[in-house]
């Protein structure tokens, strides 16, 4: 087990971007064995349109793909700033591909045909602790979360937090920079895996608050709102 397994109450995110249905459906089921949570592309749009929107811990991507191949969608990914650690899949065993996979920031690189387990270990191996995971003290500027104490504090002051609210920002700091939407919040945070009714409202509510604890007392605002997408926590660009 990694530390990003074992550290975090959140489910793994991973994306599986491949064409071919047998593979990327015994992939997809075999990780979601694992409890992580899996979404599929089968082409490099709908691969394009999943980074944009959505927020990932690994990207197992196949390099053959129909409309371009997985070298174009791990290049603009990187190009628009998404680091989330990526294993590349391809037949090409070639040295020379291989170089060129890593140079464009692939993490990994599995040849097929392969076996679930050696898949299993590599993505395993590429979950590294969330990159501000340092311990157990979440930053952002001057903002801290003791997740271990589960205390918050803000230029030196303990901001008081249900421990809700300190569920929702141990999220939105392990995700920060990136967007997180309602639907994340929803299934990971209040673990509501059926959409009997929508807890859109419970969460903007419960946002708007953490935010006026979080960003009040004239604070440089850290917890955004993304209108129609959800939120982000991180300092405003410069
Ligand atoms: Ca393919």
């Amino acid at each position: 087990m990694t530390a990003a397994a074992t550290d975090t109450p959140f489910p793994t995110r991973v994306l599986v971007v491949e064409d071919e249905r047998k593979t990327r459906d015994s992939v997809a089921e075999g990780l979601r064995l694992e409890g992580w949570t899996v979404k599929a592309a089968a082409d490099g749009d709908a691969a394009d349109a999943l980074l944009e929107r959505e927020t990932f811990d690994l990207v197992v991507l196949d390099w053959m793909l129909p409309d371009r191949d997985g070298l174009t969608v791990l290049r603009s990914a990187r190009t628009n700033g998404i680091q989330t650690p990526v294993l590349m899949l391809t037949a090409r065993g070639a040295l020379d591909d291989r170089v060129t996979g890593l140079e464009a920031g692939a993490d990994d690189y599995l040849a097929k045909p392969f076996a679930f387990a050696e898949l299993l270990a590599r993505c395993r191996a590429l979950l590294r602790p969330p990159i501000l995971g340092a311990g157990q003290l979440l930053r952002c500027g001057d903002l801290q979360l003791d997740t271990r104490a589960r205390v918050a504090v803000r230029a030196g002051k303990e901001i008081p937090l249900t421990p809700r609210e300190v569920d929702v920002l141990e999220y939105l700091l392990r995700y920060q920079g990136q967007i997180v939407t309602r639907e994340m919040l929803e299934r990971e945070v209040w673990k509501q895996t059926q959409r009997v009714t929508s807890l859109d409202n419970v969460i903007d509510v419960q946002l708007m608050r953490l935010r006026r604890k979080v960003d009040g007392d004239g604070a440089e605002k850290l917890i955004h709102t993304l209108r129609g997408l959800g939120y982000r926590l991180g300092k405003e660009p410069a």
